[in-house]
């Protein structure tokens, strides 16, 4: 979503968010509000306060060091906050829950590495994550309906791998891969989807490509994506949330953030 509400939250990186509650009933997907996460005294996320809307594609910049990923490993439970709330769809706390409750309420996460499987095809690393990685061996002899088979036909053709059905997922080139493995988690049809740093190791072509796949699959889910490249982050063309030691340094247009004396100062200009 290019144009963000004129009423979101100025948010300034020294107090949380004001609680949109007006807008929290149909439209606000992902709150995080005052999230902070200690390692031995350490804040790697310091009073972190945003939200997402939903079926809004953000985009999260920010240093090394930033909080970017620890920010994902909050929102999927692989790590626990020491303060703060974070509320998905209205009212569900996702800190009182565990990674796999959360990744049932429709939360999927991509990693950096691509975790395909080498040995098996295109085809079958999408018909694996239809039924889940817990039944990968029972999966493997199910027999697809003919709408989990048209499911798979879509997934292939928005991810660009129509033509690679048969291939092994091991001969891919490594943009494919991540393409493939973005396309593990449509199978699961996420409500909201994480990606973490998805062009780093791609050529120019294949991160813009993987702009535009993240663009189409925010026609039908909220896209949540972490990245350095600003090229890459100029062709999403979205709502940018700068994050810095923690917490939200800059919130607006990738012009606007850019142009921001702070973040010139902490990230851009260096
Ligand atoms: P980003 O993804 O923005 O580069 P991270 O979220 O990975 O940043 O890390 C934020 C900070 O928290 C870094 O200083 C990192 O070293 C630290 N950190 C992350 N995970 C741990 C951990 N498990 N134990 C200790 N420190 C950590
Ligand atoms: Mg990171």
């Amino acid at each position: 979503m290019s144009a963000h509400p004129a009423t979101t939250p100025v948010t300034s990186g020294s107090e949380a968010a004001p609680r949109p509650h007006w807008r929290l009933a149909s439209e606000t997907l992902l709150y995080l509000n005052g999230v902070t996460v200690s390692f031995d005294g350490f804040k790697a996320l310091n009073s972190l306060s945003f939200y997402v809307l939903e079926r809004e594609l953000r985009a999260i910049i920010g240093p090394n060091g930033a909080g970017k990923t620890t920010m994902m490993d909050v929102v999927t439970g692989k790590t626990r906050p020491t303060a703060g709330e974070v509320s998905f769809n209205g009212d569900i706390d996702l800190t009182r829950l565990d990674e796999a409750a959360i990744a049932n309420l429709g939360i999927g996460r991509k990693f950096q590495k691509p975790t395909v499987f080498d040995s098996h095809s295109v085809y079958d690393n999408l018909e694996l994550a239809l039924a889940g990685n817990r039944a990968v061996l029972r999966s493997l002899f199910f027999r697809l309906s003919g709408e989990q088979r048209d499911r798979i036909d879509e997934v292939l053709a928005t991810i660009a791998l129509a033509p690679q059905r048969a291939t092994l997922a091991g001969a891919l080139s490594h943009g494919q891969k991540q393409w493939l493995e973005i396309g593990m988690l449509l199978m699961q049809d996420p409500e909201l989807l994480l990606v973490d740093e998805p062009a780093a190791g791609m050529t120019d072509a294949e991160t813009a490509q993987t702009a535009e796949l993240l663009k189409e699959i925010n026609k039908r889910h909220t896209v949540v994506v972490v990245e350095h490249d600003m090229a890459f982050v100029r062709a999403l063309d979205c709502h940018v949330t700068v994050l810095h030691e923690g917490r939200v340094l800059a919130e607006g247009s990738l012009d606007s953030v850019q142009s921001n004396h702070d973040v010139i100062e902490v990230y851009l200009g260096r």
